[in-house]
Order: C-alpha cells, then structure tokens, then sequence
C-alpha cells in the first residue's frame, strides 16, 4: 500500500478562506478587525521565521497584526508590563507570546499572565484544564490543526485505537484529549513507552517528540493514518519528521508530509483562534 499525502498546506488555505470571509462579515456588520499581537523576545531565529509566518498569515484573512520585539534582556517584570498592556488594549484580541523565552524568563508565568479570552496559543491554564473538563475552551493550535486533518481525510476518531507519542502541553496532552473527546481510545506515549508495541495498534498515530524518524515505518499498522507533527533540520538542512516518512508511507493509508502537513495548519488555527476571540469579544 502506498499513503495519500494529507496535504495540510491545502487545507490550511481552506481555514484561511473561510477565516477572512468571516472577518469581511466582522467588518461589515458590527466594524470589529481581528487584532492580533505576537511578541517575540530576543533572537531565536526559529522565532523570527515563525513569527513572520504568522504575521504574514494576519494579515492575508484581514486582521490587524502587531509585533513586540524586546530585547532579550528584557526582565520579567518589563514583559509582564507588556502581556498586561496588550490585556488592556480593546484593538487587541489575540496574544501570543514566541516561545521559547530566554532562560532569565519565567515563560509559564508569562503565559499565566495573557487573559485567557485573549490567549491565542490556547496555552493558558484555564483554556489547558476546560480542555480537560471538555468545557469550551481555546484549544491549542497544532493538535487543533491535526484533529481539522483527520476531518479533511473522512477519519472519524469514534472507536479507533488512537497512540500519540509525546506528551509535551502544547502538543501530546492536547492532542490526547481531543482525541478523546471524539471517542478514540487513547495511548499516550514517552521515553518509557515500548514503542514499536504500542505504534503497532495505531489505527491514528499522531507523532510529536522532535527526535528525527524515530518512529519507523516498519512498526505502523497496514492502514493507519500517520500524522507526523515533527519539525528536525538535519546536518544537510533539510527538513524531516519524527517518522521515517518513505517506510511508513508503504504501510499507511493516509500521511502528512514534513514540510506541508501539520505546520500550515498550526498558524491556520492560530487565525481561527484569534478570530473567535473577536467574535466573542464583540458581544
Ligand atoms: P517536547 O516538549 O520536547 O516534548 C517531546 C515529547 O516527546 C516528550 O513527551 C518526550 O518524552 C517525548 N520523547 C522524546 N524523545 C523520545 C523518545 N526517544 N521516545 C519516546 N518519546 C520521546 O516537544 P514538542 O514541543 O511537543 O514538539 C515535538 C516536535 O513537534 C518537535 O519536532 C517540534 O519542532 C514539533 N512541533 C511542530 C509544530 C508544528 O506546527 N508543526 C508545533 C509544535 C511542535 P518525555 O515526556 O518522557 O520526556
């Protein structure tokens, strides 16, 4: 068997479609622009590719966007002025803070500190425990984006065997929960776990550890749906996941591709979340 590619890059400019007919709607009937402010500390330069994604995606569906760009020096009390100002600001509706911080920075405190209506990344605490409680809930973008993948391909959670490898708080534990909620029966996976046993009941296995191909082709189940949210750049520069991509796509029915999979839906559901928050903003 040979997979079908999930094409995340075509999906995510579907959710990007449908956000900016949504904020011509916000404009037109009740004069509300999406705001989203993004702050990015220092000079990761995986920040600044990222955060340029995201600001060029802000502004494609129509929202106002702004970047906070401090000096890695910044001290915590500085940055927390910052996260309360952006609170306060009513053009604001979305916040999001690059992570990761410096290390002189208490980044759980500094995301603590975003009001959770205004908390992009769904990263926040109390949007992380409603996820839990399966309360409404701002949801956290990538494995939001994945669950919006397995819809596209027609895979429906209910009764399948779901194992996520990676139990990380933006992306593992999410993820589980979600899959949860749509009636999977879920494995969670971590340095301990058997791997190649538990990979082998996946009728999903979605991947997140940042360890290149670690999960090989020859553990996955015929037929699973592999979601691989992985991002490693090899010595050579190229880009590869967490799954040897070529042996499992022979066992798969359907897979993302890195790049092009989970990563565009990321910043997709990053929009949707900001947008969400100015509808909710509005009332
Ligand atoms: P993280 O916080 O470093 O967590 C990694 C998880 O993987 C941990 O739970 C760790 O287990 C587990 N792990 C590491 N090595 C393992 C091994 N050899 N066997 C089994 N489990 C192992 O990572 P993250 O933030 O979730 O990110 C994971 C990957 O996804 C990275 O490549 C990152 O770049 C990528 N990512 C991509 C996107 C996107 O938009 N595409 C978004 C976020 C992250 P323990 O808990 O036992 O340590």
């Amino acid at each position: 068997m040979t997979a079908q590619l999930i094409d995340g890059k075509a999906v995510a400019a579907r959710v990007r479609a449908e956000i900016k007919e949504e904020v011509t709607r916000l404009k037109a009937e009740r004069g509300i622009t999406p705001g989203l402010a993004v702050v990015r500390v220092g000079e990761d330069p995986a920040s600044k590719v990222y955060v340029t994604g995201k600001k060029k995606a802000a502004e494609e569906v129509g929202f106002n966007s702004w970047e906070h760009h401090p000096d890695e020096t910044i001290t915590q009390e500085e940055l927390l002025a910052l996260v309360h100002r952006l609170n306060e600001d009513p053009a604001v509706h979305g916040i999001l803070v690059q992570l990761p911080l410096p290390k002189h920075l208490d980044a759980d405190a500094i995301i603590s500190a975003v009001k959770p209506e205004k908390d992009a990344d769904g990263f926040h605490p109390l949007n992380a425990g409603n996820l839990l409680l399966g309360r409404p809930a701002t949801r956290a973008c990538t494995p939001w984006g994945v669950m919006r993948l397995l819809e596209e391909v027609g895979c429906n959670p209910a009764g399948k065997r779901a194992v996520v490898v990676g139990r990380s708080n933006i992306v593992g534990k999410p993820q589980a929960l979600m899959l949860l909620q749509k009636d999977a029966t879920v494995t969670v996976c971590h340095r301990k776990s058997d791997l190649p046993a538990e990979v082998a009941q996946a009728d999903i296995l979605v991947v997140a550890v940042g360890v290149p191909e670690l999960v090989k082709g020859a553990w996955i189940k015929p037929g699973a749906v592999v979601i691989d949210v992985g991002m490693n750049r090899k010595a050579d520069g190229k880009l590869v996941g967490d799954v040897e991509f070529a042996a499992a796509a022979e066992r798969a029915s359907f897979i993302t591709p890195v790049p092009g999979g989970v990563g565009p839906m990321t910043i997709a559901m990053l929009m949707k979340n900001t947008l969400e928050a100015a509808q909710r903003a509005g009332k």
